[in-house]
């Protein structure tokens, strides 16, 4: 089923404007996640796609219908929400088979598709059980088995999994997105756990207080980021962002000065060859911002003078898989990934003045607009 979002916006009684003139197609087939903190709207956004609530203006269409008529006439549409609301009395097979009961099947074919579902999600053992004798995590494959049974053309999910632990959690999510994927069904998943829309999303949607802020497959969103928020926004750590404005721009390289802030007067050379040296270029003269992640720079050792940035190492944290530097530059905080450099590059322990780091070759995104 095609979801199409042309200037939807929804303001509520009292003046709460939950949703800001958001356009967004999410085509047949799709998984399309909507991220962003408590209260920028995904809720809301995703009850008017189902039809539970009205858009103050714009329209919310499903395949090419305004949403309210699909989404009460039929069985094309399913919902799971995070308060996940079981039959107490009905068993596991009960509670999945239920809405088949109203699609008029017979026992037999009921059945076969209760068990075929509860295989797919890893439950198939416990048709006979009842809620109160499942985990939490179980409780959340029965709810979500109830919606696939349905084979519906459309799946809401809002925060399905938060209730859930860690490991559960990634366990399903990988579980739902097979199963979405393999009925061929449209999918809007609503989290704020940004974990959840990178590993899921075929396309991932940023909303800021109503406002979509980046749209795009999650490897885009990450590594490019539309927006300063969006940069500010994902990944662990987050996108270091530093003041600066383009200096020289030669044939060879661009140069980044970083200035202000007490860094000093630093300045980067950047080979012409990175797309983002020529990107930058076209700031030449300009303050921007600079955003680099982590693994963006290379630690080298304190001997080195050319091309790098200094900075203070405040600590490092290691993380089993990967150890984080976390310096001063002037009076911005940057982290460095020194997973992987040996002794000889690390940055130097708490408080060696005089540590450098040097950017690699992804590095400088190209500057965004605050929106
Ligand atoms: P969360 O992740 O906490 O569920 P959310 O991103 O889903 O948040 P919404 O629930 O869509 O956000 O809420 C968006 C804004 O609209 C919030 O400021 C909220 O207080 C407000 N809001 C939501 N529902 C109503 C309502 N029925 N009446 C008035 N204001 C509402």
């Amino acid at each position: 089923m095609e979801v199409l979002l042309r200037d939807v916006s929804k303001v509520f009684p009292g003046g709460t404007v939950a949703v800001d003139t958001v356009s967004l197609d999410v085509r047949p087939g799709e998984l399309v996640v909507l991220l962003g903190p408590s209260g920028c709207g995904k809720t809301t956004l995703l009850r008017m796609v189902a039809g539970l609530e009205l858009p103050t203006s714009g329209q919310v269409m499903l395949d090419g219908r305004p949403a309210r008529s699909v989404a009460f006439a039929g069985r094309d549409v399913a919902m799971v929400f995070q308060e996940l609301a079981l039959y107490r009395h009905m068993n596991v097979a009960e509670n999945i088979g239920f809405p088949l009961r109203w699609a008029g099947f017979d026992d037999v074919a009921r059945h076969e598709k209760v068990l075929a579902v509860a295989s797919a999600l890893g439950i198939g053992g416990l048709l006979e059980r009842r809620p109160s004798q499942l985990s939490g995590g179980q409780r959340q494959r029965v709810a979500m088995g109830r919606a696939l049974v349905r084979n519906p053309r459309l799946f809401l999910m809002d925060e399905p999994l938060s209730d859930l632990d860690a490991q559960l959690r990634s366990e399903l999510r990988a579980e739902i997105v097979e199963v979405v994927k393999d009925l061929g069904s449209t999918c809007i998943y609503v989290t704020h756990d940004q974990t959840e829309a990178l590993t899921m999303a075929d396309r991932v949607a940023i909303l800021k207080r109503g406002v979509l802020q980046d749209l795009g497959p999650p490897t885009q969103v990450y590594t490019r980021p539309a927006t300063l928020y969006v940069a500010a926004f994902l990944g662990n750590p987050r996108m270091n962002l530093m003041e600066a404005s383009v200096g020289v721009v030669l044939d060879e390289y661009v140069g980044i000065r970083f200035g202000g802030q007490g860094v000093g007067e630093q300045e980067l050379r950047l080979p012409w060859l990175h797309m983002q040296a020529r990107m930058l270029a076209r700031y030449h003269g300009e303050r921007i911002a600079v955003g680099f992640r982590a693994e963006a720079l290379t630690p080298v050792g304190a001997g080195e003078t050319d091309n790098v940035l200094h900075g203070r190492v405040r600590y490092l944290e290691h993380h089993g898989h990967e150890s984080l530097a976390y310096l001063d530059i002037g009076s911005t905080a940057v982290q460095v990934d020194e997973t992987g450099h040996d002794r000889t590059t690390r940055p130097a322990r708490r408080g060696v003045r005089g540590i450098l780091a040097r950017l690699n070759s992804r590095p400088v995104r190209e500057p965004v607009e605050e929106r």
